[in-house]
């Protein structure tokens, strides 16, 4: 059987229109994805394919949802709930400038912002790092990093992170008596048109079909 030969992100990512994001999914008002009350935004691709992913369905480069930058902040800032946006996927670096345009905005707003990546902080610092991580960086309030590794996963209702080898950057201290989401509560979010978003405990994200 011939091997799939390796994706390069930065030729799919071309595909994606400079201020637009390929997303998996999207919710609001969800209170197991960090502190408060917020929006959630999961991007599409990730190279890692990490063994127990919870999001194997996000692995893929290819176009899933394009959303214009414009029209997410939009919608981000138009609940009057959302206290901050957590970026998750996917890899959310592959899609770094769009996310930190989003999270400029949002910022101005008097939102909170965080994210959870696959890299390291420092291969994020690195000369390896995707384009314009830094510029992300710059914007987080919170960062959750590393892989998954499932022979070091916690299954802890009080854990912040899935396995032990990932780590909490507290960017912004105004947060640090509000490390507190992790649970084991899972949340059902039910979209417009019918389909369903459950995500919660380890911060997985399953799309399911409408069962109404
Ligand atoms: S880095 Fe995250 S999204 Fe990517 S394969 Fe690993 S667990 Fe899944």
């Amino acid at each position: 059987m011939v091997k799939p030969q390796p994706v390069n992100p930065d030729l799919k990512l071309l595909e994606i229109l400079p201020g637009y994001l390929n997303i998996m999914g999207y919710v609001d008002e969800s209170e197991v994805n960090g502190p408060g009350c917020r929006a959630v935004i999961w991007v599409q691709g990730c190279l890692r394919e990490c063994p127990g992913c919870f999001n194997p369905e996000s692995w893929s480069f290819e176009i899933k949802q394009l959303i214009a930058v414009d029209t997410l902040v939009q919608q981000i800032l138009s609940n009057p709930r959302n206290q901050g946006v957590t970026f998750s996927g996917g890899e959310p670096f592959w899609q770094a400038p769009a996310l930190a345009e989003v999270a400029r905005r949002v910022k101005a707003a008097g939102l909170n912002v965080m994210s959870f990546t696959g890299f390291t902080l420092e291969q994020l610092q690195s000369e390896q790092a995707p384009a314009e991580a830094e510029d992300l960086l710059e914007q987080l309030d919170i960062l959750i990093d590393g892989v998954y590794v499932q022979p070091l996963a916690i299954h802890s209702p009080d854990s912040l992170v899935s396995s032990s080898n990932q780590r909490v950057h507290l960017f912004n201290p105004a947060f640090k008596d509000q490390l507190t989401w992790a649970s084991d509560q899972m949340e059902i979010h039910i979209l417009k048109d019918g389909s369903r978003i459950v995500t919660g405990y380890r911060g997985q994200m399953n799309l399911a079909e409408e069962t109404r």
